[in-house]
Formats: C-alpha cells, structure tokens, sequence
C-alpha cells in the first residue's frame, strides 16, 4: 500500500486544495478528527516528512472544493430561514453539488487510486445538518425526516422537500353522480373548455375533494390525494361501514393535527354528500398496500370468544390491530402441506361491528396470505400478535365468509337508471 503522505504529496503537486477536502480524501483513516483536522494534521506531516516549509492552507485556492466549507454556517443559517415557516421536529440534509466539483473530487480518487474518500456531499450534509440543529433545536434523522433540506449550491438556494402526512379512515357516499377521485373533462383533457365551464373537470367535484377541502386547510397543504381501496362506481352511494381509504396530503406546512378535530371539520364541510370516520394516522407503506389490493383479502367472521367480556372491550382489543404487522408460523391445521415458516402479514384494517348472540361480528381485511382464524385464536403462540393474546383469553373463529374489496359494503346500492 502507498504511503498516506507519498499520496498527500502527490496531491499537493496538483494545486492546493483545503484542508476539509484533504483531509476527505483519507476520512477513513483514524478516528476522532473532523475532516478539518484531518486536512491539517496531514499538511504538517507532509512538511516534517518532506522537510519543507509548513504552509497552512490559503484562502482561495481549493480547486475541488472553492472553499464551500466556509459556507457551512451561511447555508445552516439560509436553511433555518427556509424552515421557519414550516411546522417540523425532523430533516436530513441533501446536497446539490455542482457537477464541476463532483468531476474535480472524482478525477483525483481515480488518478491517485484513494480507497476511502469521502464525497463532498456526505460532509456537507452532515457539517450543515450539525449547525441547523444548533441553530433550530430541531433533530437530524436520516430515516423518514418530515423535511428533506436540499442544498442547491449551484443556484445558491435552498429547497424543502415536506413528507407527506398520510390519514386512514372509511368514507360514506350519500349521494350519486360523485366520482372517488377528480376527472378531467373529457372534452379539454383537463385544460379548461365551454363544455367543462372552464374549470377543466368532468364533474364537479369528487370524493377525494370533498374530503380534501377542511385538511388542505388545517394542515396548510397544498394537495389532498386519495388512495381508496377499491372503488364504487359514480353513480352508486357508499354506504353501510364505508370504504376504508388513506388520505395523503401533500407540502404539509403544518403537522400537529388532532384526529379527531380533523374528522369534525371534515364532515362539516362535506355536508351529507360525503361522511368520513377517521381511525389513525397512516403511512405510504399503507397507500402501496392498498393500492395493490389484488393480494388482500376481506373477511366477515363470526368470532366466539370464552369469558365474559364486553363489548366495548373487545372492540378496544380489535382496534389495536388495526395496521399491525403479524408473525405468523405456519398454522398447525396446514403444516403437513406448507412449509413451515414465519411470514410477516398486515391487518390492513379491522372492525368489530357487534353481537351477534353471544359471538361477537369483525370484519378484517388482511394483506394476502394472512390466516385469520390464527389471528383470532393465536395458534398456540405461532401467531402473534392475535385477538386472544391481547384479550387474555381463548378466542375462535366459528363463521368466516370471504368478501371481495368492492363487496365490503354489501349495502352499497347502484342506481340502474342513474348511468352516464
Ligand atoms: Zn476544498
Ligand atoms: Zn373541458
């Protein structure tokens, strides 16, 4: 292997660069030292090695870099500007390096065969990240931040990317002729003609508009997008449970939202057209499951349940499985003809809708390949969590019928003579 300050020496002779983006190019060797440091302690090394004048590094000269790390404070300070206006605890920094900087940093790795480099945006994203913390008391968190803070070096500016807040519930549909999402006009595509009365849409509203108009508000969005599960055609109601959907509204200003506030103020601006009943708060993962629905499954089970517990207890316990992911062994009852595995399964969503006699009326729907009689009765510990190991006691299935998605409201009704 080539001596560390044989390299440093060969770098020198390319032109001067700062100590930062020296000592990047070695940032995995040694510990303890910011890059800074680093850059640093290698030019001393270089000067006793060499027997050489020490020069420290001067301003102005970093060909690879162009002295960005002086800006670190500068960009953490444009960044907490930027998020003043929007309501967040969470970021990661991104940045948007110049592609100049990027060739010159990638010619010198290449030429000098460097095994460990660090890129010019990892440092910035972590030095900027560091200082808008201390500026903002706000937390860097790589993995789901509620804002992403790109750094736009080129433009000099600074972007926010804002995480979308996702919401679950189920929507009623009480009256006809309401498509689920906004239609363009058939006529204009969307742009605007006399037939659409300039206003580009098909019909005059949907249901994802509806339920969008309070929220876009309350969280200062500036979109709402429906993700249903499934959808009924226009021109029939939605009613009975209703239809579980997530909503995603986009460029959140706002985050701190009560569940709860939120269903109010949606249904007293949808009036009766449309109600919704809002049951938690939700994710992507949630949307891409619905949206792939072809793998769910719906269930209406009849469940018997030992003891005397209440109804209002079981449906505590029913709704704390509400989008949790199942372990699920292979069930006793198939493991002759399956092989014998743990699968992780989500309740996509589950409801206890009452007594019937003494069993109790739940209407699941699973992700595919989810065993729900196991999930009622736990399969001897193999499934967890289930509906017994949270109530504490022996549960089983003793009824289950398959109900396709768009069947789930076996009360949903269709207007024969209401068609387009
Ligand atoms: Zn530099
Ligand atoms: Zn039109």
């Amino acid at each position: 292997m080539k001596n560390v300050l044989e390299t440093v020496h060969q770098i020198q002779e390319f032109g001067d660069i700062c100590d930062h983006c020296l000592g990047r190019l070695f940032a995995k060797r040694s510990f303890g030292l910011t890059n800074k440091q680093r850059g640093r302690a290698l030019r001393i090394a270089h000067a006793l090695a060499y027997d050489i004048p020490f020069v420290s590094y001067e301003k102005g000269t970093c060909w690879i870099c162009d002295d960005l790390f002086d800006s670190i404070h500068a960009w953490a300070e444009k960044a907490a500007i930027a998020m003043q206006d929007v309501e967040c605890t969470t970021f990661v920094v991104g940045t948007r390096v110049p592609p100049m900087m990027t060739e010159s940093e990638e010619m010198i790795w290449s030429d000098l065969s460097l095994e460990y480099p660090e890129p010019i945006k990892s440092e910035m994203n972590r030095e900027v990240g560091k200082a808008i913390s201390t500026l903002t008391g706000k937390k860097g968190e790589p993995k789901n931040p509620e804002v992403t803070v790109v750094l736009n070096i080129a433009d000099d500016c600074v972007e926010l990317q804002i995480a979308s807040i996702y919401f679950y519930g189920r929507y009623l549909k009480y009256e006809r002729g309401i498509p689920q999402t906004h239609w363009n006009c058939r006529a204009c595509r969307g742009n605007g003609c006399e037939k659409c009365n300039f206003t580009g849409k098909q019909y005059p509203t949907s249901v994802e508009e509806l339920i969008a108009e309070a929220p876009k508000q309350m969280f200062a969005a500036d979109k709402g997008v429906l993700h249903g599960s499934g959808r009924e055609d226009i021109d029939a109601l939605m009613i009975g449970t209703g239809r579980p959907f997530v909503m995603e509204m986009r460029n959140p200003k706002i985050r701190s939202v009560d569940l709860g506030r939120l269903e109010l103020a949606i249904n007293a601006t949808t009036a009766r057209r449309v109600q919704v009943k809002l049951e938690r708060w939700s994710d992507k993962k949630t949307v891409e499951m619905l949206k792939s629905h072809k793998g769910h499954k719906t269930y209406r089970i009849l469940v018997d349940i030992e003891g005397d517990i209440s109804l209002e207890t079981v449906q505590n316990v029913v709704s704390k499985l509400k989008g949790a992911l199942i372990h699920q062994r292979t069930p006793e009852r198939v493991a002759h003809r399956r092989a014998d595995l743990i699968r992780d399964r989500t309740v996509v969503d589950i409801e206890c809708l009452g007594m019937e006699g003494s069993f109790y009326r739940i209407e699941v729907m699973g992700e595919g390949g989810l065993y729900i009689k196991e999930l009622v009765s736990g399969d001897r510990g193999r499934t967890t969590p289930s509906l017994a190991e949270i109530l504490d006691a022996p549960a089983k299935v003793v009824a289950l019928d398959v109900v396709q998605v768009d069947e789930i409201n076996n009360e949903m009704e269709t207007n024969k003579n209401g068609k387009t």
